[in-house]
């Protein structure tokens, strides 16, 4: 399964990595994508993102893995004040194997995949192949068909 992960308030990139750090209590953490600079989207007055993807191997259902990511999004002190607002962690379920999910608390394939770069630059990196159920396509099928000159994304080279 492959996550998003995001943050814009306090260090962040260190704030990336306690939240990877603390994915393993859900599981391996097989894959880790490079850092990207993002800005943001909706919401355009605040800090620019720092963002990545993961993807993990789990054992949890999708409502025990929603449950554990949100619960490492309180435990790192995320306070839902303005919706899309800024955050010091924001952890999204992009894909669940090939499970097409709708419930009131989780959507997978998570409905915004599609239409963001901050989203489909990095999980092209990790997971270029891999058909995202429901639109059949690939991730870089996906990439590659988005519009030139949407909200920035700047890929930060591995050190
Ligand atoms: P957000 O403010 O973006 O972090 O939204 C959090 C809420 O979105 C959670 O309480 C989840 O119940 C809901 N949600 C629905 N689909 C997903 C998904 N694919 N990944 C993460 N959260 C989801």
């Amino acid at each position: 399964m492959y996550l998003s992960l995001g943050s814009n308030l306090g260090d962040r990139q260190s704030n990336l990595r306690n939240a990877t750090g603390r994915l393993l209590g859900l599981g391996d953490v097989l894959e880790v994508s490079s850092l990207y600079e993002t800005e943001p989207v909706e919401v355009t007055d605040q800090p620019w993102f720092l963002n990545c993807t993961v993807a993990v191997r789990t054992e949890l259902i999708p409502r025990e893995f929603l449950a554990g990511i949100l619960e490492i999004e309180r435990s790192m002190g995320r306070l839902r004040t303005q919706p899309k607002g800024p955050r010091i962690i924001d952890i999204d379920i992009l894909l669940f194997g090939p499970a097409h999910i709708n419930t009131p608390t989780l959507t997978v394939p998570h409905p915004a995949i599609a239409g963001r770069r901050f989203v489909l630059e990095p999980l092209a990196e990790i997971a270029p192949d891999v058909k995202v159920p429901l639109l059949k396509q690939t991730v870089r099928e996906l990439l590659d068909a988005l519009p030139k000159g949407g909200p920035k994304v700047k890929k930060i080279p591995r050190t």
